[in-house]
């Protein structure tokens, strides 16, 4: 069973403070709605994508428990997202905090408006959701294709998302 959760962000929040704060404190509030961190993979820096001048990401990967459906979870983390500051104006603009359903069990879903696509159909391209992905889950295979995660990543170019060193951000 695993139900995973992308977190990224890459803007100190006023009240939040540096990215990896602000990804904490989105989990300790997935917490109070229900959504239970299960396994916390390490911590990553990647690249803005497409490349700009907007600083680099942090991101990680959490295994959840929860009662909720994968819409509701969904909702749920659009919630989070808002209540975080996260301004929608255009795709890929710097952003607080993001969060996205990465895979719900073996689950595979399309919504007739595309609001929720399951696996996320851009996580196979991604190092950045793929490196934390596997920390949590190493056994992890693509529900559509059966492809392992590891044979996923063995695709792609790792080089820009590198483990977080210690230290504040
Ligand atoms: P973005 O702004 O890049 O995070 O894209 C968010 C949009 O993708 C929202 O409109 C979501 O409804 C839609 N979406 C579709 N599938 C997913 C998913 N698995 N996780 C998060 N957002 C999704």
């Amino acid at each position: 069973m695993s139900i995973l959760i992308a977190l990224g962000a890459n803007l100190a929040s006023p009240d939040f403070g540096f990215p990896r704060e602000t990804l904490i404190a989105a989990g300790v509030r997935l917490g109070m709605l229900g959504v239970d961190t299960l396994a916390l993979s390490r911590w990553y820096r990647s690249p803005a994508w497409p490349p700009s001048e907007q600083p680099d990401y942090v991101n990680a990967v959490i295994r959840v428990a929860t009662e909720a459906k994968p819409l509701a979870l969904l909702e749920l983390l659009q919630r989070v997202e808002e209540e975080f500051g996260r301004v929608r104006t255009v795709r890929n603009a710097a952003r607080v905090l993001d969060l996205d359903l990465i895979a719900y069990n073996q689950e595979v879903i399309r919504t007739a408006d595309d609001r929720l696509i399951l696996p996320h159909p851009r996580m196979r391209e991604r190092p950045f959701v793929l490196l934390p992905l596997r920390d949590v889950a190493p056994a992890w295979r693509h529900p559509v294709t059966g492809e392992p995660v590891q044979a996923l990543l063995d695709g792609l170019e790792l080089a820009g998302t590198v483990p977080l060193e210690a230290g504040p951000e």
